[in-house]
This record gives structure tokens, C-alpha cells and sequence, in this order.
């Protein structure tokens, strides 16, 4: 029997329908190191209308893609729901990737129309030529000097004049077929050429129901949110579509999101809510260290994009009055995939033992923990497998992959799971415990060590600021870790030190015999530590 309800599409338009007039008065605040700009989401929505109205004069028609080039900004917002909405596909285009990986990526997704941040024009002017497909460039920034882009061999727009005198209402694509692409994002792609991965209108929308959830990130209208978390990362992590459903406003970081800038905008603003990877808690924390500024108007912050290291939850929470959620996910599931909310009742060190997980997955993200031998494991808080999903937003294959009898994208997707390269535990109440990327697991002498649980452990004491550790080839182990550490300034720690406090907290056998103190870690386009470049630093002799 099929049911009797309403066959409604979840449409990106619904949303920005529903969040530009019932919540019409909802703030978008961008940093600007000056005076902020500031708008309401019902000034976006009319401006919104006005961008569609451009687009289409363009000649953006059907599915065509519209890519941006755009930090987290009131204008990113914009496109953000003009694209979709008006039945285009957005495609976020990473900026801090290499030249040749960009230039990849914008001809593989058939790029039409590039709206491009004025601040980065000099930057991408000489991608440009490159890009065989985008016809059109619309460039933001009033005050943008274009002749960089004078030979760049595209039509150059200036974005506001694009839109002026524009109508203000468009006609939507409320009721497009929901399975169509909304939105589409390319991994950083650690081997080989990225791959890129559609999200639908109904994953988006189902997704920011999900994000806005009490179990996952209990967003509301009387939230201020900051998304660090930079809006070509996974459509960061989906707050502003999330936003938009819930009515909670909005401060938009821009470029600013080094500490000084950071902290300064938190005091000045307000924020109740913000999103980043570790990385920049762990920045942002020494500063606070040394420059006392107050960050705790923040209720809650979600960290993810790697493990958090517990050390930096205890920290922000003493110092700062600043919650820490950690929550696990990947391009390829939108990315929300588990937020460590722990069962209720659970107090003290039961309750950090859940905070510290990567959370329990929701109804809608199934999943199943497969042994080597690809057995599945059973939940039991114990047994190690590699993590499979499935459900409404998470990727079924790669784009050009999907058409194909085998659409494995290199082993990701089989018989409907994706296959995800992470390692680790699932309780029976349903919390993940990730061990390590499979990539990056130690193997020595026929024993797994964990590199995040050491550089959890190093990242503990108090002279650390960052530690990342990486396999290495040894000839009796096979591998070995190698421990590469940042010192708090001034700081006198040895790595004799470090040593025999690692040694006093895990197995030891596990403990590193090579050691390498570093000024900064290397980091991945989305700030993440990059350990294929530490590995070979450590091939080519660089670190010793
Ligand atoms: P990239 O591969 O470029 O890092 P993603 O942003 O999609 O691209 O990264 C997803 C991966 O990040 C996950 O598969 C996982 O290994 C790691 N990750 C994300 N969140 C966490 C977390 N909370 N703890 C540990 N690892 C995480």
C-alpha cells in the first residue's frame, strides 16, 4: 500500500524560502578587520534573486555548475542559495589546493561561471587561461583591481554591478526533482586526482535537519553561528543550510582566521556557536594563552576533520568556559556523520569518555565494522574493523563513476556501503571510537600502534603545541613511529622528556625512537596534519 501523504521535493529553495522571510531578520555578519558588514537574511534573499537573475543572463541554464572562489563571506552565502535554488549546481572550488589540482577539478565539473573573491584575484588570474570551460567571471570587492584579470581571456563582471538595479524575487526551483545535484565538492584527493562528490537537494536538505538536531549540533534562531570552517570544506559542514532552516545568524570570518583576528571577532561579536578543525582550536588556544580575550560567549564548538586531542577539550573548558563537541565525518557523507554527545545520565570521567569518542551515529547513517578478512564485527565497544556507511546523505560513487557498472571510485563503494578507510570501534549504544585512518595505522613488528592515540598523548603535556606521528620503514619492525613535536616557545622540554612521559602513558613498545622537533607541522589544504609530506621530509633526510 503507498502511503497517503504529500510526495513534497526537499528543495535548497524551501530552505532559503522559509529562512529569508519566517526568519527575514535573521543577522549575516562579515568580518572585514574594519567596520563589519552587516545585512539580514531577508536582504540575502533579495539579493539572492538579483545574483540568479545575473546567472541566467550569463546563460547559466539547467544543471550547469557555477563554481566559487570565495572565503566564508556574505556573497559565498549568496551563491550558496541562488545556485541550487535556481536549479544550477554550486561547486565550491577549494582555494588553498594547488594550481594544477584546481585547473583539474573546474574542467572536470564543467565549470560555467566562476564567482571569484576579489582578494584572490592576483592569485587566480593565472589559473584562468587554463580554465577550458568558464566563459564568465564575476568578481566581488567594489574596490577589486581587475587588471590582473585583463588578459585572463574570460568575460570579467563585477559582482555588485551584476546585480544592481535587478529584480528581487526570481522564480525558484521549489519543485525540482529532489535526487538533482545541489551542490558538489572535490576530496583533497591524497592519491591521484581528486574525486568529486554531488550532494542532492534532499541530501542537503535532510542533512541540515539532522545538523540542526539536539543530537547533532542543536542549532537554533537564537544562535550566533561562526563557521571557521571554510565553506569550500564539505559546504562547511553544512551550517549554512542548517542555518538557514533554523533561523540562527550568522558571522562570517572571511579571510581573517588566524588567532589575533579570530579572538578579536568573538569578543566583538558574540558568537554562541563555531566549527573548525583542530587545528585552528589549537592556534587559537595559545594565543588565548598569552592574550587574554573573552571567547566564552561561545557555548558550543564543534571540532572534526581529525581527532581531537582530549588534552584541548579539557583546556578550552577550564580556561575558557568553551564546550568542545568532537564530531566525525568526510566529504563523501556530507559530512556529518557522528557527534559525541554522551548518554544522557553519564557524568565526570564516564561522560569525557563519550566526549572524547567520535560520537554515535544517527538513525541515518547505518553502519557496519568489517575485519581484514571482511567479516563484520560486532559492536561491542572492542572489536577494530574498517567503518562502512550508508544512508540519505551519504555518496553512492564519484562524479563519472556513477554510470559505470563498477562504481567503486578506486574501492570506496561496494554493494551500496561506502567504504570510509577508517579504523576503529563501535559501541553498543552505537559510539565511534576511531583507532586511525587505515593509511596511517603503524605497523610494527605485527602490532597496529595508533598514531592519534600517541599524538593525543604527546598533545597532553603541557610544553606541546602540536604532535604528529607518521610510520616510518625500520628493518627489524618493518615500521616504526616517528614522533614530529612543536614546542610551546621558550619552552626547554627534551625529547628525553617527552620520551619517558609517552613511555609513562602507553605500551612501551610503542613509545618512538625517532624524534624530530619542528617549528610547525605541515598542513593539508582544510588545515588537517599532512602526514604524506612529513613522511617524505623524513625520506628525503629533512628531519632529523
Ligand atoms: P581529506 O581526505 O582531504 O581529509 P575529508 O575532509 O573528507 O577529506 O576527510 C575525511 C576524513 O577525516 C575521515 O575519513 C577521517 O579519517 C578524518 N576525520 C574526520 N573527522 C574525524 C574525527 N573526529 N576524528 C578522527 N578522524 C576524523
Amino acid at each position: 500500500m503507498l502511503s497517503t501523504m504529500q510526495d513534497v521535493p526537499l528543495t535548497i529553495a524551501r530552505i532559503m524560502r522559509h529562512g529569508t522571510t519566517v526568519h527575514g531578520g535573521s543577522k549575516v555578519v562579515t568580518w572585514t578587520g574594519g567596520t563589519p558588514r552587516r545585512t539580514t537574511y531577508a536582504e540575502i534573499g533579495r539579493r539572492s534573486a538579483q545574483l540568479a537573475h545575473a546567472l541566467r543572463e550569463l546563460g547559466v541554464t539547467g544543471d550547469e555548475r557555477v563554481a566559487t572562489f570565495l572565503w566564508n563571506n556574505q556573497e559565498h552565502l549568496e551563491c550558496y542559495l541562488a545556485i541550487p535554488s535556481m536549479g544550477a549546481v554550486l561547486h565550491t572550488l577549494n582555494l588553498r589546493l594547488p594550481p594544477e589540482q584546481l585547473v583539474y577539478i573546474a574542467n572536470h565539473a564543467d565549470d560555467r561561471v566562476l564567482v571569484l573573491d576579489g582578494s584572490l584575484a592576483a592569485l587566480a588570474a593565472p589559473l584562468l587561461p587554463m580554465l577550458s570551460t568558464v566563459e564568465h567571471v564575476v568578481v566581488t570587492g567594489a574596490d577589486t583591481d581587475l587588471a590582473p584579470l585583463a588578459d585572463c581571456g574570460k568575460q570579467v563582471h563585477r559582482y555588485d554591478d551584476l546585480l544592481a538595479g535587478r529584480p528581487t524575487e526570481f522564480d525558484w526551483a521549489e519543485d525540482i526533482d529532489e535526487r538533482q545535484g545541489a551542490a558538489m565538492c572535490y576530496t583533497s584527493g591524497t592519491t591521484g586526482n581528486p574525486k568529486g562528490v554531488v550532494y542532492s537537494h534532499r541530501s542537503t536538505y535532510l542533512h541540515s535537519m539532522q545538523v540542526c538536531a539536539m543530537e547533532g549540533f542543536g542549532l537554533g534562531s537564537g544562535d550566533l553561528l561562526l563557521p571557521v570552517v571554510p565553506m569550500f570544506h564539505v559546504n562547511a559542514w553544512g551550517l549554512p543550510y542548517a542555518a538557514m532552516l533554523c533561523g540562527a545568524s550568522i558571522l562570517m570570518p572571511d579571510r581573517f582566521l588566524q588567532p589575533e583576528p579570530l579572538a578579536t571577532m568573538i569578543a566583538a561579536e558574540k558568537p554562541t556557536f563555531a566549527a573548525a578543525v583542530p587545528t585552528i582550536w589549537t592556534g587559537l588556544l595559545d594565543y588565548l594563552d598569552v592574550h587574554k580575550t573573552d571567547v566564552s560567549s561561545l557555548k558550543e564548538v564543534v571540532v572534526g576533520g581529525s581527532a581531537c586531542p582530549p588534552g584541548l577539550m579539557h583546556a578550552f573548558e577550564e580556561r575558557h568556559g568553551v564546550r568542545i563537541i568532537h564530531a566525525w565525518g568526510m566529504t563523501e557523507t556530507s559530512p556529518l556523520g557522528s557527534v559525541a554527545r554522551p548518554p544522557a545520565g553519564t557524568t565526570g570521567d564516564e561522560a569525557f569518555s563519550y566526549r572524547i569518542s567520535q560520537g554515535r551515529l544517527p538513525a541515518s547513517v547505518q553502519a557496519r565494522l568489517v575485519g581484514p578478512d571482511g567479516t563484520d564485527m560486532p559492536f561491542d565497544g572492542e572489536a577494530v574493523g574498517e567503518l562502512l556507511v550508508r544512508g540519505p546523505w551519504i555518496a553512492g560513487a564519484y562524479i563519472g563513476d556513477e554510470g559505470s557498472a563498477d562504481a567503486s571510485g578506486g574501492g570506496r563503494f561496494k554493494d551500496g556501503w561506502l567504504y570510509t578507510g577508517d579504523v576503529g570501534t563501535i559501541t553498543a549504544d552505537g559510539f565511534l571510537r576511531l583507532t586511525d585512518r587505515a593509511k596511517d595505522v603503524i605497523k610494527s613488528g605485527g602490532e597496529w600502534i595508533s598514531s592519534v592515540e600517541l599524538e593525543n598523548t604527546l598533545m597532553g603535556h603541557e610544553d606541546v603545541v602540536e604532535a604528529a606521528v607518521v610510520g616510518v620503514p625500520d628493518d627489524k619492525w618493518g615500521e616504526r613511529p616517528l614522533a614530529t613535536v612543536v614546542l610551546r616557545e621558550g619552552a626547554e622540554t627534551t625529547v628525553e622528556q617527552l620520551r619517558d612521559y609517552l613511555a609513562g602513558q602507553v605500551a612501551r613498545w610503542q613509545v618512538p625512537e625517532r624524534w624530530s622537533l619542528i617549528a610547525s607541522v605541515p598542513k593539508t589544504s582544510v588545515g588537517k596534519f599532512d602526514k604524506k609530506v612529513i613522511r617524505r621530509q623524513y625520506a628525503e633526510g629533512a628531519l632529523e
